[in-house]
C-alpha cells in the first residue's frame, strides 16, 4: 500500500522538502497539468522505480495556451488526481499558485515566454511551433521554473508529446550549468486497448468523436512500415480523411531534428495533429522506411 503523497502548495515548503530528499537520494520529477490518466501514472511508476522519491506537479499553465485555446475549459480533477498519484507511488504533489510560478505577474510572464530563448527544435520543424506559435515559450518558461524550484535529478516526460520531449531535452542540454546533472527520461506513450493515445483532452470526445479519433492511431499504423516518406504521409492522410478528421499535419520526419528525414534513414518519426470540431489531438510513432527514393 502506498501512503498518501504530501501535498505542497508553497515554494518554501517545496524547496525544503526537495532539499531534504536530495540529501539522502535521487529525486524524480513528473510535471503535469492534471486531469491525470494512465499515461501520467506510468510516468510516475517509472520514476518511482528509478528514484527514492517522486514529485509530481499539477499546474494548468496559462502561458502555454494560445488566446483561442482551451485553457478555461481544461479539465481540473484534483481529488481524482491525488488518488492516481498515490496509487502510482508519488511521494509529493506540488500544486503551485499562479503567483509562485509567475511572481512578477501573468502579463509579464506572457512577455517573458515570448522572449524565451528557445532551442532550435522548438522553432524549426514547423509542426506544433507553426500551429501554436506561443506554446513552447510557455512550456519552457514553466518547466524551467519548476526545475529551478524542485531541482530534480531525473525528470520524466512522455513520448506522447514528442516535440515537447525533444524541446525540453534540448533546453536542458543547452543549459547544463543551470540544471547540473539533470537528466530527461523519455517514457513510452500509453494507449487505450483500441490504440487511442491517452490524453486529458480525450474527455472532450463524445461517443462518435471517440470512434473517429481512432483514425489517428490507425493512420500511424498505416505508415508503420512504409516504402517511402511520401507513401507513408499519403496513407496517413487518407486514413485521417476516412475517419472524418481534419488533418493539421501528418508527416514523417527525422527522429533527431523533426525536420526532413535524413536520406537513407531506416527509421523516422510519424507525427500527426488532427481536429474533430474544436478538439485537437496529437500522436506520433516510430516508423520503418524501406527506401527514401520517392
Ligand atoms: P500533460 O498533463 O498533458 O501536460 O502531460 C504531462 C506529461 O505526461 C507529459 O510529459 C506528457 O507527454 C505525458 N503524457 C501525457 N499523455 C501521455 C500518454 N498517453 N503516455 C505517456 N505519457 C503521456
Amino acid at each position: 500500500m502506498n501512503s498518501s503523497p504530501l501535498v505542497l502548495h508553497s515554494i518554501s515548503e517545496t524547496r525544503e522538502w526537495s532539499g531534504e530528499i536530495r540529501r539522502s537520494g535521487t529525486l524524480g520529477f513528473v510535471p503535469t497539468m492534471g486531469a491525470l490518466h494512465e499515461g501520467h501514472a506510468e510516468l510516475m511508476r517509472v520514476a518511482a522505480r528509478e528514484c527514492e522519491a517522486v514529485a509530481v506537479s499539477i499546474y494548468v499553465n496559462p502561458t502555454q495556451f494560445g488566446p483561442n485555446e482551451d485553457f478555461a475549459r481544461y479539465p481540473r480533477t484534483l481529488d481524482a488526481d491525488l488518488k492516481i498519484a498515490e496509487a502510482a507511488g508519488a511521494s509529493a504533489v506540488f500544486i503551485p499558485t499562479v503567483e509562485s510560478i509567475y511572481p512578477s505577474g501573468l502579463a509579464n510572464a506572457a512577455s517573458h515566454a515570448a522572449q524565451f530563448s528557445l532551442p532550435a527544435i522548438a522553432t524549426t520543424p514547423l509542426l506544433e511551433d507553426a500551429i501554436r506559435p506561443t506554446h513552447f515559450g510557455g512550456v519552457c518558461l514553466v518547466v524551467s521554473r519548476l526545475f529551478d524550484l524542485c531541482e530534480p535529478s531525473l525528470a520524466f516526460f512522455g513520448e506522447k508529446d514528442f516535440q515537447q520531449l525533444r524541446v525540453i531535452t534540448q533546453m536542458v542540454e543547452e543549459n547544463s550549468s543551470r540544471w547540473k546533472s539533470l537528466k530527461i527520461i523519455p517514457c513510452a506513450t500509453i494507449r487505450e486497448p483500441d490504440g487511442l493515445a491517452m490524453s486529458s483532452r480525450n474527455r472532450y470526445l463524445d461517443p462518435s468523436q471517440r470512434t473517429a479519433a481512432l483514425g489517428i492511431s490507425r493512420a500511424l499504423q498505416s505508415a508503420a512500415n512504409c516504402s517511402s516518406v511520401a507513401a507513408g504521409e499519403k496513407s496517413m492522410r487518407a486514413t485521417l480523411d476516412q475517419h472524418g478528421l481534419e488533418t493539421q499535419y501528418a508527416v514523417i520526419r527525422s527522429e533527431k531534428t523533426l525536420c526532413a528525414a535524413e536520406s537513407g534513414a531506416k527509421f523516422a518519426r510519424a507525427l500527426i495533429a488532427a481536429k474533430l470540431g474544436a478538439i485537437r489531438l496529437i500522436d506520433n510513432a516510430s516508423v520503418g522506411i524501406s527506401s527514401l527514393n520517392d
